[in-house]
């Protein structure tokens, strides 16, 4: 069976893809601002997995020219600078083969060969990708857009529509009951694997309220007390997760069977191991407040 390694963060500020862990190595700027022409780092990805190279026996990001046999799906785009340096981000296919001297390593899943400074630098280059892949064309009338000079925004060529970075706040809420929480599967989740109620905010909601209803739609339960945690970037593809704490008042956990498969009251060693999924705030929330108390 697969177990989730401890995060080992005291805050949630420590935990991957927030920024906290690639500073200082990384400073970030627009691609307007990337100084161009000249050596430089890559993030190169593949799929949910970074191209390191190992000829030093450390992976580390590829240096120099972008490796031979790494085919772009796009143009690279600047990102910022790491060590000093120039450094651009760019995916190849699922089935571009790699080129020898190189291996890739996963930023997400429970595989965590990747340290934690590597895999929030893949995280943040799969995000802006995926800003990058999204936004070539207008949401407004379909003309090509152009970059706004110094920010990720873009502008349309024929609207002159402006556009910028999309980021989905979701709120993802740890439910206590005495000594217990509130754990669900949801459907196409592993059996036997579980995680906090966690959603989108809806139109009009105050992110209490959005705690209030995804409880109520997903377990059927009331909550109240709700205590703000702390937050974590989760770049799949782009949302903020904001983590709360909240009380139990009254109802039975009911699962729908349709978005939600199980529900359960679950304390200390009756967690799975594997609840929380690696990296996220929903496992330290589960280590901080169900399996350490
Ligand atoms: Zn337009």
């Amino acid at each position: 069976m697969t177990t989730t390694p401890k995060l080992h963060a005291k805050t949630t500020s420590d935990l991957p893809y927030n920024s906290k862990a690639i500073t200082p190595c990384f400073s970030p700027l627009s691609p307007d601002a990337v100084p161009q022409n000249t050596p430089g780092f890559w993030a190169i990805l593949q799929g949910q997995t970074l191209l390191l190279t190992t000829t030093s026996g450390t992976p580390e990001l590829p240096h120099g020219q972008l490796p031979e046999g790494c085919l772009p799906e796009a143009e690279p785009v600047g990102i910022g600078l790491w060590q000093g340096e120039s450094l651009r981000a760019v995916r190849i296919a699922i089935d571009n083969a790699l080129p020898p001297g190189f291996e890739v390593l996963p930023f997400f899943g429970p595989d965590l060969s990747l340290d934690g400074r590597l895999t929030t630098l893949a995280g943040r280059a799969a995000q802006i990708l995926h800003w990058e892949r999204r936004n070539r064309f207008c949401s407004v009338c379909g003309g090509e857009t152009s970059r706004i000079p110094k920010t990720w925004g873009k502008r349309c060529n024929l609207c002159k529509e402006i556009h910028f970075p999309h980021i989905h706040p979701c709120v993802i809420v740890l439910v206590k009951r005495g000594d217990e929480v509130l754990l669900i599967r949801k459907a196409g989740s592993v059996v036997g694997r579980f995680s906090p109620v966690a959603g989108f905010v809806d139109f009009g909601e105050s992110l209490e309220e959005c705690v209030q209803r995804e409880v109520r739609e997903e377990a059927g339960l009331n909550v109240t007390n709700i205590r703000y945690l702390g937050s974590q970037n989760w770049p799949f593809p782009s949302q903020q997760m904001i983590g709360f704490l909240a009380d139990y008042v009254d109802g039975e956990p009911t699962p729908d069977g349709v978005e939600v498969i199980e529900a359960h009251w679950l304390k200390g060693d009756t967690i799975p191991a594997t609840s929380g999924g690696s990296r996220s705030i929903a496992r330290w929330m589960i280590e901080t407040y169900a399996i350490q108390v």
